[in-house]
């Protein structure tokens, strides 16, 4: 009989000890713009790190990648008020932990006063500057229902004033909008025990960043979360490299 009830016991021990790493709970994430690039990257490795994970795109339909992921799917277009509405109410009532704000476009037309195009930068500041902020003051609740109560804006070296040689108009801007839209939310939530970040995924090999650029997705995706994974609330406010190296503003 003893020897049945510590045969149990062990058998017990080891199922615990099977159990992967992905049934861990780590809490929930909201990725935007999961379909593709860096976005879809994130979603595999938040799930790999047992975080349960949702992840939007403008057409769900077409997301074949991402359903194939396992992640909870949601349409979401950050630049129309109607969609981030309609999403914060199908979510309405679920925590969520972190939510990272990493859709975006770029205009590469407007490198010159002569080449403007005020259509196209009110676009992109729809987009990669307010679309971060609509979608952070629609999920605040759920955020504020959620433990980490963090929020992770994807932005770029090219928002940094101090480092800026010119050139991209619409993008530079909208990311140096972005980045203070980011200091206010933080300074705005920090009483209430939030921490907003605005990160930097180096220059990757997505759609956005072709072929040349000098990254791959898994390392950028995975310098970035042992960035997240290890955020304080001191953290909050800041300007990050994927590497965790701080970027000036
Ligand atoms: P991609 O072009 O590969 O992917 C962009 C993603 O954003 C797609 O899922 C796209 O959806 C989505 N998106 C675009 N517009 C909207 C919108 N209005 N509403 C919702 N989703 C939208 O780019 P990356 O993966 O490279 O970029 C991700 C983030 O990283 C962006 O914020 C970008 O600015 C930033 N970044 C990228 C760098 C790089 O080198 N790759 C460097 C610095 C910053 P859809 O498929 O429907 O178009």
């Amino acid at each position: 009989m003893k020897i049945l009830a510590f045969a149990t016991t062990l058998l017990a021990g080891v199922l615990v000890l099977a159990v992967p790493a992905a049934a861990d709970k780590q809490g929930t994430v909201l990725v935007t713009g999961a379909n593709r690039g860096l976005g879809l990257e994130f979603v595999k490795q938040l799930q790999a790190q047992g975080y349960e994970v949702i992840g939007t795109a403008r057409k769900p339909g077409e997301a074949a990648a991402l359903k194939d992921s396992g992640a909870r799917v949601e349409q979401l277009d950050v630049a129309s008020a109607s969609s981030v509405e309609a999403l914060a109410a199908t979510l309405k009532g679920v925590p969520i932990d972190i939510l990272i704000n990493n859709a975006g476009m770029a205009n590469r037309t407007d490198s010159s006063l002569a080449s403007l195009d005020f259509g196209a930068m009110e676009r992109t500041f729809q987009v990669n500057s307010l679309g971060p902020l609509r979608v952070t003051q629609a999920l605040l609740p759920n955020l504020l229902a959620g433990e980490k109560k963090t929020i992770v804006n994807i932005t770029s070296r090219l928002g940094s004033i101090e480092l800026s040689t010119g050139g991209l108009y619409s993008y530079r801007t909208s990311k140096t909008a972005l980045n203070q839209i980011n200091k206010i939310v933080s300074v705005e939530l920090a009483e209430q025990g939030f921490t907003s970040i605005v990160i930097h995924p180096g220059w990757v090999k997505t759609d956005m960043g072709g072929a040349e650029a000098a990254l791959e997705i898994p390392e950028s995706i995975s310098g970035m979360l042992n960035v997240i994974n290890s955020l304080t609330v001191d953290s909050t406010g800041k300007f990050f490299n994927f590497n965790g190296e701080e970027i000036p503003w």
